[in-house]
């Protein structure tokens, strides 16, 4: 029940009809019995300004900013997480009162689904992530910011994939590659890669059957092969990987420690995981919906 005191946070997007993030949100606050309601707003890129600002006048306690919004809205804001900043966009805002905080939670979220459910520490791995958008640009940072040896990205595009390893490369760390996605490539690093990340759309419905980024002739059986897509559920390329005897894991997990993450940062309790991913879950098993998004 919506009261006087109820809190309010959003989603800034657009389109936003088919977010999962507002049911994976007002579930975990029912669940906790909490008075706060998580609404879905379709902002229009030329409205960002000002809706940044509705933020503060509304007394909004946050949003989650998703496509088109993540980089362009940095500049409105009045601080930026060191992630955030590293990776180039925001996926969380909270409103501290005096001051907008930008954070980024989507690479954080990859790992720590990597951590919790596939039981696998990056450090130390050799990582090879396929794609340079900007779901791999989130995990190939965060990657190394949590002690990866060595992260290689392939992509179409070389230049973003360079992009990309630069930035992890000035951290210090890891060490990072830019290659084209193509055979010879495959060839190169997939025999003593640690983790294999798809973060291209390849795979992702409607075309789930169509083909698979990478041939599973080029996949191992010690390998870990994650996929960020989460519809469907288990891609052909996991299918595949599972078959080889590869560990996998799937790109539900990504979106729902986010989520979980970004709850924790406005609301200071532990979210609740299970009841997130329940939400999550039984919508995915009934949409058939290819534009369905975090
Ligand atoms: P994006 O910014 O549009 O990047 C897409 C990347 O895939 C680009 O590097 C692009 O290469 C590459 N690509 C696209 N089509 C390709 C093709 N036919 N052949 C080869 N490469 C292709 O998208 P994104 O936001 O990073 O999302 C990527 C995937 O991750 C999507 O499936 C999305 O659903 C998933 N995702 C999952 C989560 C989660 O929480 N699990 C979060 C975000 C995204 P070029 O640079 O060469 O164009």
């Amino acid at each position: 029940m919506i009261t006087g005191k109820t809190k309010i946070i959003g989603i800034f997007g657009h389109p936003i009809e088919h977010s999962m993030s507002p049911l994976m949100h007002n579930a975990a606050f029912e669940a906790l019995g909490l008075d706060y309601i998580y609404i879905p707003f379709a902002i229009e890129p030329g409205s960002l300004f000002q809706a940044t600002e509705a933020i503060r006048s509304l007394n909004l306690v946050g949003v989650n900013v998703t496509i088109p919004h993540k980089e362009i809205i940095i500049p409105y804001l009045d601080e930026i997480s060191e992630e955030a900043k590293l990776i180039g966009a925001v996926n969380v805002i909270v409103n501290k009162g005096d001051r907008l905080v930008g954070l980024n939670t989507d690479g954080h979220g990859f790992v720590t689904s990597l951590k919790t459910e596939a039981k696998t520490d990056p450090k130390n791995k050799k990582i090879v992530v396929l794609g340079a958008g900007g779901a791999a640009r989130a995990v190939a940072i965060q990657l190394a910011l949590e002690g990866a040896e060595e992260i290689c990205i392939l992509n179409r595009n070389i230049t973003k994939a360079q992009e990309i390893a630069d930035v992890i490369n000035n951290l210090g760390g890891s060490q990072a590659y830019a290659l084209s996605l193509n055979e010879e490539s495959f060839l190169k690093v997939m025999g003593d890669t640690n983790i294999l990340i798809n973060s291209t759309p390849i795979g992702m419905y409607p075309k789930h059957n169509v083909t698979t980024v990478i041939n599973k002739e080029f996949l191992h059986k010690d390998l870990l092969v994650c996929d960020l897509i989460y519809n469907p559920l288990e891609t052909t390329l996991l299918r595949e990987a599972k078959e080889l005897g590869c560990k996998t894991l799937q790109g539900t997990g990504m979106l729902v420690f986010q989520g979980a993450l970004a709850f924790e940062h406005w609301i200071g309790v532990k979210a609740p995981v299970e009841v997130m991913y329940q939400a999550l879950l039984q919508n995915l098993k009934q949409s058939k919906d290819s534009s369905i998004m975090g």
